[in-house]
């Protein structure tokens, strides 16, 4: 990849999914790139995440697919299934549908592998990654961090990547009461180990193939699906009620007999698993409302991932839309000429990646009950349109064909008010992230110069425009 041509210093904050992949991206453009991460290693937490075709777009677009395909699970559908005797209420296809729908896979991944493989690829792409380094304030107008130890760095960039609980969110301008807020719903979430899985012929086969599963109940969703290339059974209980535990912490123990009280009455397959669990982990889920500020008035300081616009995981974007900001700031960056000019950039960055993360909040938001509806009318009629859904691309299938299906028309990318439509899911997950950032910058005028200035300026400055257009 051609490097930008002005290379600025960036200190990262926070190495989770999204400080290592604005890392990757920004020192793939020829930046010097410091990661500071409070923990001392890399985290252990965490299970499974979604990584959908907008996500592994990007991965693609770094050459990291074949690396990151090997631990990760590529299923064929989703079944919902009927939680007490598993009949199956519908599937949602995955793969290879997606990858001839959007270009590109949808993959379940096991969250220490994603960061350890993120890591890898940003110490490989020159950026130094530095463990045990808590920050401790920042000026946001002057690119400077003080670290816990007192110990200064200056920058051109301060790119924080420290989460939900963001502890430098509420510094940039209109931001002061920004607070991640709790959404009522919790889950108790765990891996099995492949071993313990096969030792039961029901368990065993649900780690045959690699597709997903969501047993739906009354007012109790359970999702279930292989991880980490099939080492584990990835699970999760999910109750749309609130619970003690804080927003943003994600080791909390919890209590394995509560988690089996509440899948006593679901299926042989679901209690067999959670029998098999001898640890749980409690995660109250929670977002950060719409804020003022990604960004400070010199550009010098700028916030992405959770911190900037945690949303619930219901969509199953908190991680893929960590990777598209990543992407996203790394053309920003290397666009700007100069310190100065970061002030613009950053502005530009926040105004082209707001509006797309609050309709995917709309989104994940709108799937939030959606599962664990209570029988009754409702619940029917939700059953009926993924029973109808499901018929529907089967039938369509089986009168293309593999080549017919490719070759179909693809809705126009419209975020519309019914979320579930062909043409929401065709700009949630079709979206070309890059080109949509030139046509962002072609609806400004000050940017329409920039274009025919990069355009104009050298080969190198085209490569990059070339590349935006392709990603
Ligand atoms: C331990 C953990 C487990 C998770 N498990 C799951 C999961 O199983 N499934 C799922 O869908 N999502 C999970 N998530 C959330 C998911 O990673 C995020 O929604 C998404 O990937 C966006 O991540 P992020 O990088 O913005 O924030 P995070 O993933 O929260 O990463 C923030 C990083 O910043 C570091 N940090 C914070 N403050 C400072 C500071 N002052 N100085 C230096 N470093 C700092 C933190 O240690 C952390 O490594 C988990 C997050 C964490 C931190």
């Amino acid at each position: 990849m051609a490097p930008t041509t002005t290379t600025f210093t960036i200190i990262i904050i926070g190495g989770g999914i999204a400080g290592l992949a604005a890392a990757i991206a920004l020192a793939r453009k020829g930046h010097k790139v410091t990661v500071f991460e409070a923990n001392t290693s890399l985290s252990e937490l965490g299970a499974g995440i979604q990584i959908q075709p907008n996500a592994t777009r990007v991965l693609h677009h770094w050459g990291l697919q074949d690396e990151f395909r090997k631990w990760s699970n590529e299923p064929a559908v989703m079944k919902v299934l009927q939680y007490a005797d598993s009949t199956v209420i519908g599937e949602i296809a995955h793969n290879p549908m997606q990858i001839w729908e959007y270009g590109y896979p949808h993959w379940q991944c096991y969250r220490p592998d994603l960061q350890r493989l993120l890591y890898d690829a940003a110490v490989a792409a020159g950026a130094d990654v530095r463990f045990g380094q808590k920050v401790a304030d920042v000026d946001v107008d002057q690119g400077i961090v003080v670290l816990a130890d007192g110990k200064r760095e200056e920058a051109d960039l301060v790119v924080a990547a420290d989460g939900i609980l963001s502890k430098f969110r509420h510094l940039l301008p209109g931001n002061s009461d920004a607070k991640a807020v709790t959404c009522n719903e919790y889950c108790f979430r765990t891996v099995v180990p492949k071993e313990r899985m096969d030792s039961n012929p029901e368990t065993a086969e649900l780690m045959k193939g690699e597709d997903s599963m969501v047993w739906v109940g009354p007012g109790v969703a359970v999702l279930g699906y292989t991880v980490s290339g099939g080492r584990y059974y990835n699970t999760l209980i999910s109750c749309p009620t609130p619970c003690e535990v804080p927003v943003g912490r994600w080791g909390e123990p919890g209590d394995v007999g509560e988690a089996r009280e509440l899948v006593k009455d679901f299926c042989p397959a679901v209690r067999k698993i959670w029998s098999y669990v001898n640890e749980t982990v409690l995660w109250t889920l929670g977002e950060v409302p719409r804020i003022a500020s990604y960004t400070s008035t010199t550009g010098r300081f700028v916030l992405v991932g959770d911190g900037a616009h945690a949303i619930v995981p219901h969509a199953g974007q908190g991680g893929g839309s960590a990777l598209e900001d990543a992407a996203a700031l790394g053309e920003f960056v290397s666009a700007a000429r100069d310190v100065r000019d970061l002030a613009s950039k950053m502005q530009m960055f926040q105004d082209f990646r707001q509006p797309r993360m609050e309709y995917m909040r709309t989104m994940a938001r709108g799937n939030q009950t959606f599962m664990s509806l209570d029988d009754g009318d409702e619940q029917m009629k939700r059953d009926k349109m993924w029973g109808k859904m499901t018929a529907k691309w089967k039938a369509e299938l089986a009168e293309l064909g593999e080549e017919g299906f490719r070759a179909r028309p693809r809705p126009r990318a419209i975020p519309g008010k019914d979320i579930r439509s062909p043409e929401s899911r065709q700009y949630m997950i079709g979206t070309k992230l890059m080109s949509k950032t030139l046509s962002f910058l072609g609806h400004s005028l000050i940017l329409s110069l920039f274009c025919l200035q990069a355009m104009m300026s050298s080969q190198r400055r085209r490569g990059s425009l070339m590349l935006m257009l392709s990603v």
